[in-house]
């Protein structure tokens, strides 16, 4: 994708502080950290959301994500960290290209969890509940 930022940043044409890079996953830190350390994921081939990920591309951001999440947290020195898909538009997602944040956390940083995006649980009866439920493990069959 020729106008994609993070496309334009895998192919070298836009510079980024690269941190990591293996066959179709890439990281590099965040320009505007949320902390210090601040660093996202991305598969190198452009495709919007998690859904649209194919399985081998996503095991390979995870796979990323699960060596670098211990590292960047030692290189910051943080306590644990937030990581993080804003995923669509509804999300919050402003580069549509899939990336994964992981933003180092640390004690009484006050932020905390991401239950604070919300104002407190939806009400769903155990019926709505039900139906959810059936729905996704149907669709999962
Ligand atoms: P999101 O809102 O989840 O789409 O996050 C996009 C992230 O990309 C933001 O945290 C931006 O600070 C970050 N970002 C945008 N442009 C660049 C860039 N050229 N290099 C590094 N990070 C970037
Ligand atoms: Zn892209």
């Amino acid at each position: 994708m020729d106008d994609c930022i993070f496309c334009q940043i895998v192919a070298g044409d836009i510079p980024s502080r690269t941190v990591y890079e293996d066959e179709h996953a890439f990281a590099f830190l965040d320009v505007n950290p949320l902390a210090p350390g601040h660093t996202l994921v991305i598969p190198k081939a452009h495709h919007e959301t998690l859904g649209d990920l194919p399985a081998d591309e996503g095991a390979a951001v995870f796979s990323a994500l699960h060596e670098l999440v211990p590292v960047v947290e030692d290189a910051v020195d943080a306590d644990g960290s937030t990581v993080a898909f804003n995923n669509g538009e509804a999300a919050g997602q402003e580069v549509p290209h899939v990336h994964a944040h992981i933003v180092p956390r640390f004690d009484d940083d006050g932020h905390g969890p991401i239950h604070a995006l919300f104002d407190g649980p939806g009400e769903l009866s155990d019926d709505e509940l039900d139906d959810i439920e059936e729905k996704i493990g149907a669709a999962m069959e």
